[in-house]
């Protein structure tokens, strides 16, 4: 079991002061993995301009990495080592391992991005596959986890989802010839709530044990934050026979995750928030082991595995330069796969998986509820003017939620607040119509920054 369930961070009072909060990260054991990313400047942000020596380098305060990571210093060195294996062997590169590079052969680097992402979601190498975006993952598995019959059509889902797997469940009933909003079961909060509580997701499947096909969550959901307790639910839907996959964009790379015991069907994740491997990179998806099975019990040429929608790289790497359309996939997720993948994409991926293959989930995820937790601290510490002026809509407990907290503000103010922020240099985003989503995250972000964010938080509401 790899769930850290900690106690919640408590805070003496002096905790409210730049001191305290350059204790805590003199004390940060993760402290230096910030040095392994290149943070925007506050000049270049200003000036709009390229990083150039020259302008000062005096960092932002950056906590968008729930929508997107900051580079890490090994996507330039590992893609000038994938430009230089081009150019220095072309085609051989397929196959060829070099020395001085920190990547394989292309035609294993998908799977060296696999291994990694499988320590990031906790499942087995074989269980993971690197390839294509969140949302074309999440067509692909719907096509093969979505087989609607007679009684067994729904599918239970998040009630504000995000708008992309909204539409792909959506096109999923339509493409089977059903009829969208008859076999969508969104699930809500209760009235005038945020937090959609376990007891009412396990009510939802109950109430769907006989008509539901499949469930579909986000493991956290991009709005408010919320983690969903997925063993508990996960659990309790397959015991009523439904198929469960969970939508992991805002998950991966900032809770721990353990897919494989969990005993999840199918997941997909993007790479680009909190796994920084660059906008638009390449995703991943979970498929569990009882999934990917081949059989070949029936003949060599007659192998039996689970229906999905095919391509020549999902066929085994020993038939895969055999053209013989006879296809056999490789055993596991790596089955799913469809084409030969961009190179350059895997490379920005595994630069960003380097990062994390120095350390844990546990051990960012200890920094992490403490960061997260000191910002909340800061936040509603005293009751005054300026509190009284904002909601945290993000659940309290450190184990329903991740690195986000997501501040309601009153109507109007979120226009001049953020642009306080942005003059500030604190980069953090804004979601219409008063949400701020700030997301302090363990890798790179300090104690100092978020007491610094709070300061000018509070001194923008204060000026109101
Ligand atoms: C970020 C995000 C997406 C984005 O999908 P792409 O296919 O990568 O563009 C989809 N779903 C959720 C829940 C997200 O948070």
């Amino acid at each position: 079991m790899i769930y850290t369930k900690a106690p919640k961070p408590v805070f003496p009072a002096e905790a409210a002061s730049l001191e305290y909060a350059a204790l805590l990260d003199a004390a940060d054991p993760l402290r230096g993995f910030r040095d392994q990313f290149i943070i925007p400047s506050k000049a270049n942000l200003a000036t709009k301009k390229l990083a150039k020596p020259g302008l000062s380098s005096e960092p932002s305060i950056y906590f968008c990495g729930n929508s997107l990571g900051i580079q890490p210093k090994a996507v330039s060195k590992y893609m000038e080592a994938q430009l230089d294996t081009w150019s220095s062997i072309g085609v051989c590169g397929h196959f060829t391992d070099l020395e001085d590079s920190p990547l394989k052969q292309w035609q294993l680097l998908a799977e060296q991005a696999a291994a990694s992402m499988a320590r990031v979601v906790g499942a087995a190498p074989e269980e993971v596959a690197a390839m294509g975006t969140l949302t074309g993952n999440l067509h692909l598995l719907l096509a093969s986890f979505y087989k609607p019959t007679g009684t067994r059509r729904k599918i239970l889902m998040d009630w504000k989802a995000f708008p992309s797997d909204h539409y792909a469940i959506e096109s999923h009933i339509a493409w089977h010839g059903l009829d969208a909003k008859e076999n969508m079961v969104l699930i809500g909060p209760d009235e005038g709530q945020y937090e959609i509580s376990t007891e009412k997701i396990l009510s939802y499947i109950d109430k769907h044990a006989e008509d539901g096909a499949l469930l579909l969550l986000p493991g956290i959901q991009y709005y408010t934050g919320q983690l969903f307790d997925i063993p508990q639910i996960t659990k309790y839907a397959k015991a009523r026979n439904l198929v469960v996959g969970w939508d992991l964009a805002h998950a991966y790379g900032n809770v721990e995750l353990n897919m494989h015991d969990w005993n999840v069907d199918f997941a997909a994740w993007c790479t680009y928030k909190y796994g920084n491997a660059g906008p638009g990179a390449m995703g991943g998806l979970f498929v569990h082991e009882r999934h990917g099975k081949v059989d070949y019990s029936a003949g060599e040429d007659s192998p039996k595995f689970r229906h999905r929608l095919t391509g020549w790289y999902g066929g085994d790497r020993s038939v895969r330069f055999k053209m013989d359309n006879n296809f056999k996939p490789i055993p596991g997720a790596g089955g799913f796969q469809l084409s030969n993948p961009s190179v350059i994409d895997l490379t920005c991926l595994c630069a960003a998986l380097s990062v994390f293959d120095q350390t844990s989930m546990t051990n960012l995820r200890q920094k992490s509820i403490k960061l997260t937790a000191y910002l909340e601290h800061l936040l509603l510490k005293d009751t005054t003017k300026e509190t009284c002026l904002f909601e945290i809509i993000t659940p309290s407990d450190p184990h329903a939620r991740g690195a986000q907290l997501s501040i309601l503000l009153k109507p109007g103010l979120l226009h001049t607040v953020s642009d306080r922020l942005q003059n500030a240099g604190i980069i953090c985003d804004k979601r219409e119509p008063g949400v701020v989503r700030v997301a302090p995250t363990p890798l790179y972000n300090t104690f100092s920054e978020v007491f610094k964010f709070v300061e000018v938080f509070k001194g923008a509401l204060s000026s109101l």
